[in-house]
């Protein structure tokens, strides 16, 4: 199986673009922050409590279910269908402190490693903050996918309702800096700058430094 790990910032394309590399290569697509993203609104929620909880525990109380089809996303927790929700901005603003928690941190890496390890998929494409220097540094390739500072908001604010949503995710970008470093390479990461690069470019270029590995 051929795993591509791709880790970046909020707003350096870093979702679209695996979502529709995975598309084109025929791979699955694993959008490793929507875990977090459900265990927060678990959380807040009163599904699940994380206090004093050790990560085996919370891999017994936690149920979630994920597409990893790039053509069919969902997200599933305690039966309910968190797609949607799972964006909210409530959800945006407490999944930086729940992500901290060491606990939280070592049961995703082992419960994201066995989603891939049982996923029977040729290849997949796992996209998070931690999936090249943590989760998966083994992978067949990694690649860390930035943007300048200036274009991730100019792309934030496209997106995005309001300037106040825009600070958010900045806000988050920097509480999230402080628990894994996304901003710099690795050893042995590819770095793609897409702060010039139109979206099919970024694409092209995640689908080329693949291609020469795979
Ligand atoms: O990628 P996304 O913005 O949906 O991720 C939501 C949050 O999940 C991030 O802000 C971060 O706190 C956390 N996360 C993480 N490690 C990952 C993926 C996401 O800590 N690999």
């Amino acid at each position: 199986m051929i795993v591509v790990a791709i880790d970046g910032p909020a707003g350096s394309g870093k979702s679209s673009v695996s979502k529709e590399c995975a598309r084109r290569l025929g791979f699955g697509y694993l959008d490793t922050g929507a875990a977090y993203r459900a265990l927060t609104w678990a959380v807040m929620n009163q599904k699940i409590s994380l206090e004093d909880k050790d990560a085996n525990q919370i891999a017994k109380e936690f149920d979630y279910q994920i597409s990893l089809d790039p053509n069919n996303y969902w997200v599933k927790s305690f039966g309910t269908d968190l797609t949607e929700a799972i964006r909210s901005e409530e959800v945006a603003g407490n999944v930086s402190s729940v992500a901290a928690m060491s606990e939280v941190r070592t049961f995703m890496k082992s419960f994201t490693r066995d989603l891939v390890a049982k996923s029977g998929l040729p290849g997949l494409i796992v996209e998070g903050r931690d999936i090249t220097t943590v989760v998966f540094p083994d992978a067949n390739i990694r690649i860390l996918l930035t943007a300048s500072e200036e274009v991730r908001i100019l792309r934030r604010s496209q997106e995005l309702p309001s300037a106040a949503t825009s600070e958010l995710v900045s806000k988050r970008d920097k509480e999230d800096s402080k628990v894994v470093d996304f901003m710099t390479p690795s050893e042995g990461v590819i770095l793609i700058d897409t702060s010039d690069l139109s979206f099919d470019a970024s694409v092209a270029a995640v689908i080329d430094a693949i291609e020469g590995v795979i």
